[in-house]
């Protein structure tokens, strides 16, 4: 994503039109639709000012139920440097501008109720069977119960029966 500096002499305005994939960027943490790129270049007074419309989405998961956030992202970006002496990257300032779009805690919606920290289920499904004591009071909490839970041999008394015979 350069823009040549001898592109920019004489003309009024340098077009820029692209779609590159994410990895061109260096983003490989996260998972981006490819990138849209729109926007002109222009050179005044020894200055070369550039104004970008970015688009693209990326795909997250819920930071309360891990369920699949997909996520459109539109920026506007705008460079004003000195007039290279052979080509400006646009690449580190696109770059940049995407992660910083990237939100922090995604939502698959405001009012997600998460998961259950007892038995995993998907509280936006409805309540869960745990009773009310264990469900969602503390990490500890829910450890003790899972404890209690595999010390109990499953079918312990059927065994011992048949074996008794
Ligand atoms: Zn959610
Ligand atoms: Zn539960």
């Amino acid at each position: 994503m350069k823009v040549l500096t001898k592109d920019l002499k004489g003309a009024a305005e340098w077009p820029i039109e692209a779609s590159r994939p994410a990895l061109e960027f260096g983003l490989t943490g996260w998972d981006f639709s490819p990138v849209s790129i729109r926007g002109v270049a222009r050179e005044a007074e020894g200055r070369v000012r550039v104004v970008l419309n970015i688009g693209t989405g990326v795909r997250l998961a819920c930071s309360r139920c891990v369920t699949r956030v997909d996520r459109p992202l539109a920026m506007r970006l705008e460079l004003d440097e000195p007039l290279p002496e052979q080509s400006l990257d646009l690449a580190p300032a696109i770059r940049e501008e995407l992660i910083l779009a990237v939100p922090l805690y995604p939502l698959c919606r405001e009012d997600c109720r998460g998961l259950c920290v007892t038995c995993g289920a998907d509280l936006n499904e409805g309540p869960c069977a745990c009773p009310k004591e264990t469900r969602a009071e503390s990490r500890w909490e829910a450890l003790k119960w899972q404890i209690q839970k595999s010390d109990i041999p499953p079918r312990a008394g059927t065994r011992g029966a048949r074996t008794g015979r």
